[in-house]
């Protein structure tokens, strides 16, 4: 070569080319190891045989011990020896992470089917048996006066042993839970205009303290739109037990007004008195919660006594020393349309009430509130309506064309109690309106609003 030029080019070509093989061999360097298949799938590559065996050893030894039942291999996995690369030989707990998924674990368990469906398997019958018992017992608290009548599964519930994987095997304190709740898994929830937490948790059948803790909830308030995670029970089992009980109950006193020509003012005859009732009932509950209710018995302990209230229907009212005095107001008018034929103390002192003009059949509406204590016919007064509005204070609506209460029967204000007439001593169509104030008249106009 004569040209010596390109020498130091090549030179430095040539040793970073070799640079970069040798890196390359070192690196790519294989070494001799197993590879594991399980069910005819590589699952990964170990450094030896032994130690996935030892693993498999620990992990069956585990399983035995939770589940008290010997626990075999379905297949055995398969191993072959290959030359790979260093970087591909699975890590001890990179082994055990996948031996624990993958290995094929069976026992000879006890399955709980409801319906036919499986939903659990225990170690045994009899401890299929036994979460079953427990599971029914836990939905049959009855009251201190009650007995349960029957308990039983609302659906087809079997066991059935057999051989199934090992980890489908629970331990039986897990097997229960499951059954009462069901999937738990949390669901979205997206909080609606007017929901609370205590309408949500009664729909979704939770808590509102486990709405509150899963999802970090520091107040009970709530935004529209805002989303929250639901954890609900759906238990596997549906519990129903019939239960039978007693129970007492108050039976409250009625009032009956009668009316005496031989009082003048409302008086309480007899004071009432409640009575009491033992009912025999029965109920069914699933889970716990009753379904329906049936009264068995009744029978009643102690009669109650009525309130009787005597008022009077004659007019032995004294006319109020004062005919003004000051506004009192708080009663409605009777009659719309309010023009005042005759004023109270007209007619020489001696109206008792104010007539206000009206059509016959108008309607007469109550003042305010109250219990009619008299509707009839009351000599010059005609049709007549008294309602007693307590305090004291009783209105009376006369010359009526038609009554439309009954005695005893509560009313509203401005409800609708008669109609304009002109019976009894009357000249025209009007209503004479009293408003009487522990037994004096008082002047209307002082009381209608
Ligand atoms: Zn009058």
């Amino acid at each position: 070569m004569k040209d010596k030029r390109f020498l130091v080019p090549i030179v430095t070509g040539l040793v970073c080319i070799l640079t970069y093989l040798a890196f390359n061999i070192i690196s790519e360097q294989k070494t001799k190891a197993t590879v594991v298949e399980i069910n005819n799938k590589v699952v990964f590559t170990a450094k030896d045989k032994s130690q996935v065996e030892d693993t498999i050893a620990k992990i069956i030894a585990r399983e035995e011990k939770r589940i008290g039942n010997k626990v075999t291999l379905a297949s055995r996995p398969q191993y072959r020896l290959a030359l790979v690369p260093k970087s591909e030989i699975a890590s001890q707990s990179e082994i055990k992470k996948i031996l624990e998924e993958s290995l094929p674990l069976q026992t000879s368990a006890a399955q709980i089917k409801v319906d036919g469906k499986p939903v659990v398997c225990v170690a045994n019958k009899d401890t299929a048996d036994k979460v079953l018992a427990d599971l029914k017992a836990n939905f049959c608290n009855c009251g201190e006066n009650e007995k349960i009548v029957k308990v039983a599964f609302a659906e087809k519930v079997e066991v059935e042993t057999g051989v199934f994987p090992a980890r489908e095997v629970l331990e039986p304190g897990e097997a229960l839970k499951r059954l009462e709740t069901g999937d738990t898994t949390p669901i979205e929830y997206t909080v609606k205009d007017g929901d609370s937490l205590w309408l949500i948790a009664r729909k979704h059948d939770t808590r509102v303290a486990n709405i509150m803790a899963l999802n970090n909830l520091k107040s009970d308030k709530l935004k529209p739109n805002q989303k929250l995670l639901i954890s609900s029970s759906n238990p596997l089992i549906t519990v129903e037990a019939v239960v039978e009980g007693k129970k007492t109950e108050v039976i409250p006193y009625t009032t009956r007004i009668t009316t005496s020509n031989s009082v003048s003012s409302t008086q309480v005859k007899q004071p009432g008195q409640n009575g009491e009732k033992e009912i025999t009932y029965s109920e069914v509950r699933k889970n716990g919660r009753v379904v329906e209710t049936k009264i068995l018995a009744e029978v009643i302990t102690r009669e109650p006594v009525d309130r009787i209230v005597v008022t009077g229907t004659r007019t032995s009212y004294t006319m109020t020393a004062s005919r003004g005095g000051s506004h009192v107001g708080g009663l409605s008018w009777p009659v719309s349309g309010r023009r005042i034929t005759s004023g109270y103390g007209a007619r020489s002192g001696s109206h008792t009430g104010i007539d206000i003009d009206g059509k016959i059949g108008d309607p007469i509406r109550a003042a305010a509130g109250g219990t009619v204590t008299f509707a009839g016919r009351q000599g010059t007064y005609g049709l007549m309506v008294a309602i007693d509005h307590g305090n004291g204070l009783t209105t009376r609506y006369a010359h009526c064309s038609s009554i439309l209460v009954k005695v005893g029967q509560t009313v509203s204000r401005g409800e609708v109690i008669a109609r304009v007439g002109s019976t009894g001593r009357s000249t025209g169509s009007h209503l004479h309106f009293e408003v009487i104030s522990r037994g004096s008249f008082q002047n209307p106009l002082r009381y209608l609003d």
